[in-house]
């Protein structure tokens, strides 16, 4: 029985983290679940699943929480103190890290130091601390498996193969719903439009990510550290039908790829329950009903974000910290409807352009870093919507 311990079960790959729970009692049990806003659905999944904890974002809210659980057996636990005692609860085997953005940081870093494997969908961490997450995994020794679809793809297609026969990692990405949408028209958008991903539903700030083709250039920067890989072998393919999730080309032409319908359940189920397989109930793939896949090279001009992150990769040190949480700030501005769809990149850039980076020897300078990325690029975005 894998005991789990699920940072962000309320957003979307925690929902779908709990369907697999679900469906195998005899292999999962959950010991903690956390949440951020949403007190109803934890409270629902509290009853469902009888963690021994449970643990909300603000300290405010325990009491709410507390009330919504009376007659339950469960620890209710808050603030960031609350969150690290849910990611390095005793009994747990396997941390599911998928809170979204720099918040999941600081519970990742703490179940990571406490023994616990990892099954990743929280990029943000490796985005801005990669260098220092990797020499965390591997001095306590931990498993680090990934669950975005990309990286968990190509974890398939690299295992039984020698990391020195890597020629190219290929990334898929969908291109998302501006894809055919011309820079001119791009400039009005609207948030609806941008939420309207025609392949994957996700939380919010990750499908505008994918509107923007952040989201690509933060996989890159994933792959980047997951898999110990030098930029110049990381490509991207824009393969709008998503089935090929990703693929691996070795030195002698051979290129093994990952197929699969289009569901997160895949690749978080494999994280789970690595080397073996759960059934998920997805939709086995028929090769014979599809129309076409086809791939191409993303638009760098179109999807300025994606130039940004290459940027911010090759600057390092602190770059990508503050690319993140610039990144964070702009999106939350562009869904609250104070900047445009095309400003996002500008605020990201500028915000760039004024970061001198320096070396980060600690998640705490990090986490610095991370709080100028976001001032700077808060008085950028007021500055833009006056
Ligand atoms: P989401 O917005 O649906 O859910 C986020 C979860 O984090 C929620 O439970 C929320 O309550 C919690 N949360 C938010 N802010 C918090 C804070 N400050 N402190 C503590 N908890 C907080 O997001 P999602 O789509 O499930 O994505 C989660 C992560 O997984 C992201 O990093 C995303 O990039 C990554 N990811 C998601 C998908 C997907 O299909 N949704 C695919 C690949 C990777
Ligand atoms: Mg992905």
């Amino acid at each position: 029985m894998k005991q789990l311990s699920i940072l962000g079960s309320t957003g979307s790959i925690g929902v779908s983290t709990l369907e697999i729970v679900a469906a195998h009692p005899d292999r999962f049990r959950v010991s903690a679940l956390t949440a951020g806003k949403n007190l109803e659905l934890l409270a629902r999944q509290i009853r469902q699943f009888s963690p021994r904890i449970a643990a909300v974002a603000a300290k405010e809210d325990v009491p709410r929480l507390v009330q919504l659980c009376d007659g339950l057996e469960v620890k209710i636990v808050g603030g960031v103190e609350g969150l690290i005692e849910a990611a390095t609860a005793d009994e747990t085997d396997m941390v599911v890290a998928a809170i979204v953005g720099a918040a999941g940081l600081v519970p990742t870093a703490a179940a990571i130091r406490a023994g616990k494997d990892i099954a990743l969908a929280n990029k943000e961490t490796l985005v801005t601390a990669g260098h220092l997450f990797m020499e965390i995994v591997s001095s306590h020794g931990v498993k680090l498996y990934p669950v975005d679809s990309e990286h968990s793809a190509i974890f398939q297609s690299l295992e039984g193969h020698r990391s020195d026969d890597i020629s190219k990692i290929i990334l898929t990405a969908s291109g998302g719903p501006f894809l055919n949408t011309s820079l001119e028209q791009l400039a009005g958008v609207t948030v609806g439009d941008a939420l309207n991903h025609p392949n994957w539903s996700m939380g919010r700030k990750i499908t505008i990510d994918s509107a923007t083709m952040m989201n690509k250039g933060l996989e890159v920067i994933e792959a980047r550290w997951l898999f110990d890989a030098p930029m110049e072998k990381i490509h991207i393919n824009i393969h709008p039908q998503s089935i090929i999730h990703s693929m691996v080309e070795y030195i002698d032409g051979c290129v093994i790829a990952q197929l699969g319908m289009p569901d997160m359940k895949a690749p978080i189920a494999y994280a789970l329950s690595y080397p073996e397989r759960v059934a998920t109930g997805i939709q086995p793939l028929d090769l014979t009903t599809l129309t076409g896949l086809t791939f191409f090279k993303p638009d760098l001009e179109k999807f300025r974000c994606l130039g940004l992150a290459y940027r911010a990769m090759a600057d390092g040190e602190s770059m990508p910290a503050v690319m993140n949480a610039a990144n964070e700030i702009a999106v939350d501005a562009f869904l609250e409807g104070r900047i445009a769809f095309l400003q996002i990149a500008r605020v990201i850039e500028e915000t760039m352009d004024s970061h001198i980076p320096h070396d980060l020897k600690s998640i705490a300078e990090v986490l610095q870093a991370d709080q100028w990325g976001r001032d700077t690029a808060r008085d950028i975005c007021r500055r833009l919507s006056n």
